[in-house]
Parts: C-alpha cells; sequence; structure tokens
C-alpha cells in the first residue's frame, strides 16, 4: 500500500511544508501530517495556515495521482504553509480503529477464523464490524466485551512491519478482510499491523501505540444482515 507520512511519524500531528499544486478550494502539499482515510477510517481534518490567513481542512481526496486537501473556503494558499492534523478527532480514530482489531481478533479466535466483510468508524465514537459468520449465536458475540476491554487494560504494545505480498498471502488470518484489504504497495510489500501477543494482520490506518490508550468499549448491538454476516457496533464509553 501507499507508504503515507504519518505511517513513519504517527505522532508527528503538524509540520511545515509547501503548496505544490492548488486550485480554488483545494491544494497539494509537498509532505502532509493528513491520513487520507481508508480500510474503515474516515480521513482526517484540520487546519492550514499561510501568511495570507487560516482555513480547516474539511476532507482530502486522490486525483490525478495526487492527494488533494479541501479547504473550507475556495481560497488558494500558495508557498509555506503549516498543516496541523485536529488531534482530538485522530485520537478518535486511532482509538476505535485499534478496538476494532481488538474486536477482530477475538472473533477471529473464537469463531474458526471469521473474516471481516466491512468496517466503518464515525466521529460520533461509535464504529461498526460485519463479520462473515453463519449462523453465529449473537449472544455469544455480545459476550466478547469483557474480553475486548481486558486487552485494553493488558496496554499491549502495538507496532508495524512491511511483508512482501506474496509471503502475507501465504500466513493464514494476515489478511483479515474480505473488503478492506490494503493493496500492496510500489516494492510489492504490504503493511503488518501486531497487537503484540493478541494479533497480526495487514492494515494501512493509525493505531494507538499500545492498547491500554483507549476508552472502554461498549457492544452496543448486533443485527443479523443476511444468514452469513453479523453487524457488531461497538462504542467508546465517553
Ligand atoms: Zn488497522
Amino acid at each position: 500500500m501507499a507508504r503515507y507520512f504519518c505511517h513513519d511519524h504517527p505522532d508527528v500531528l503538524g509540520l511545515e511544508t509547501r503548496v505544490v499544486d492548488a486550485r480554488s478550494g483545494a491544494v497539494v502539499l509537498e509532505r502532509t501530517p493528513f491520513y487520507p482515510g481508508g480500510g474503515g477510517q474516515l480521513a482526517d481534518r484540520g487546519r492550514l495556515r499561510w501568511m495570507g490567513g487560516e482555513v480547516t481542512i474539511v476532507g482530502l481526496e486522490f486525483a490525478g495521482g495526487q492527494l488533494w486537501h479541501l479547504l473550507a473556503e475556495p481560497v488558494e494558499p500558495t508557498g509555506v504553509v503549516q498543516a496541523a492534523v485536529d488531534p482530538r478527532f485522530r485520537t478518535l480514530m486511532t482509538q476505535l480503529h485499534t478496538d476494532t482489531h481488538i474486536l477482530n481478533a477475538l472473533v477471529y479466535q473464537h469463531f474458526r477464523g471469521a473474516l471481516v466483510t466491512g468496517a466503518q468508524m464515525n466521529e460520533d465514537g461509535t464504529a461498526r464490524m460485519d463479520f462473515d459468520l453463519t449462523d453465529a449465536d449473537n449472544d455469544r458475540l455480545r459476550a466478547l466485551e469483557p474480553a475486548v476491554n481486558d486487552v485494553v487494560r493488558q496496554d499491549l504494545p502495538v507496532r508495524y512491519g512491511y511483508v512482501p505480498m506474496d509471503e502475507a498471502a501465504a500466513q493464514p488470518g494476515l489478511l483479515r478482510s474480505r473488503s478492506v484489504a490494503p493493496p500492496p504497495g510500489p516494492d510489492g510489500t504490504i503493511r503488518v499491523v501486531e497487537i503484540v501477543g493478541l494479533d497480526r494482520q495487514a492494515c494501512g490506518g493509525t493505531h494507538l501505540a499500545s492498547t491500554g490508550g483507549s476508552r472502554p468499549v461498549r457492544i452496543l448491538k448486533i443485527d443479523n444482515k443476511g444468514r452469513h454476516n453479523r453487524r457488531v457496533r461497538i462504542g467508546l464509553e465517553p
């Protein structure tokens, strides 16, 4: 998958950079700390400051092989700028994303390698995951909540590595998703996220440095989406 600045520098939420392309209400930056979205995680939002002003970055969009930062106003900044990710929003996404890995790992272990068919994180502090679970007992799924919070309490470290795609495909469980699997990068490798002692899987999103950074998690609701799919909604405690 593409290697983003935020993959190598997850703690750098602001930096000085330069506009390399611009149109009214959008800019391409030489470097960006913003996560562009993907894998069920929403794109970062934040602010752009320059000599002439300041504007909110409301979204990101790939077009023409470039990553465009979409601005809240029809301005066209040039030159040196400061790009800053909204830290509250990033932290929320990062918590939810890490918690979906924990849930995913436990479902995979308890339900014979059940794969993910969809995932979406929301800005209201909830997320949903869809699993391919034929005839699963919803009460058994709901009963995973204490185990999810036990992993949070254990504060397990989260690490990253890059694995050649053919090696990744040969390791059962590393490609966990049927719908949001990240494509390999130009060098043919895929990014693997490890929650040490619990889980390894391919993913291109942002995650906590260790699981203890998450607020406690509630399993809010489980819906049957056809005979094969279960939709599990989780939420962070306020
Ligand atoms: Zn992830």
